[in-house]
């Protein structure tokens, strides 16, 4: 237990190093970048252990461990991210809890997150941008009339995108794929004019999290450099 617990302080400071030393090579501001520690199979403990260290935003895969994760540890304030595919009869767990929906990929479930909200709740759309049929997120052609939907409906905030790339051990073969997000994001800003700009960019894991800095990461979402290997 205690080793397990020192590992995650470790882990946290090399990858506030790594953020710190990306934002360096491409001039950019640390503040501008927010790390998602990625609970999927964590413990609520390592969670805890993690935000002992400083880590207040943390984002769950799937929607009834969030809501039980969210429960157990109510009395810490922690910002919640979902990140995972979202039905949308699961969209009940997920809309009272989290501050960012980082995975809106149709209309009718930004309906399903905005019926069950509570408060407003921050929104990115999940590209699929691979197009990979095994791939979650809408394809490119559909952003605009979701964001535009977002705009429309009660309690939701539409803040920017959110891609997952094929996985590679070369983080160099993500940058293609954070480049057109980045592209495609500017192209929505041109599209819709929205009074508050879109800037937000969820690209980036424990592999590649440099070079989607390098191509404008606002966020990066990252578990096994935090937390260790998944079983
Ligand atoms: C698991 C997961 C991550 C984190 O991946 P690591 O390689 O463990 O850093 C990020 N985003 C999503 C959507 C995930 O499912």
């Amino acid at each position: 237990m205690i080793k397990i617990m020192s590992e995650i302080e470790k882990n946290l400071n090399i990858v506030r190093e790594r953020i710190e030393a990306a934002c360096a090579r491409s001039s950019r501001d640390p503040s501008g970048i927010k790390l998602v520690a990625v609970t999927k199979n964590v413990t609520t403990d390592q969670i805890a252990e993690a935000f002992k260290f400083g880590q207040m935003v943390f984002g769950e895969n799937y929607a009834q461990e969030l809501r039980d994760k969210y429960k157990e540890l109510s009395d810490l304030p922690i910002e919640w991210h979902f990140i995972g595919h979202l039905q949308k009869n699961k969209a009940k767990y997920v809309s009272p809890v989290a501050k960012l929906v980082e995975t809106v990929d149709s209309t009718d479930l930004a309906d399903a997150i905005s019926a069950r909200a509570v408060r407003t709740i921050d929104c990115l759309i999940e590209v699929n941008i691979s197009g990979e049929a095994s791939k979650s997120g809408c394809p490119e052609t559909e952003i605009a009339k979701i964001a535009a939907h977002i705009e429309k409906i009660p309690n939701l905030n539409m803040r920017g995108l959110m891609t997952m790339p094929p996985y590679s051990d070369d983080p160099e073969t993500s940058r293609p794929y954070f480049k057109k997000l980045k592209a495609l994001l500017d192209k929505l800003n041109d599209e819709l004019s929205p009074a508050e700009p879109y800037r937000e960019l969820s690209i980036g894991m424990s592999h590649d999290m440099e070079v989607a800095i390098q191509e404008g990461a606002t966020i990066v979402r990252v578990g096994t450099a935090i937390f260790g290997e998944r079983i």
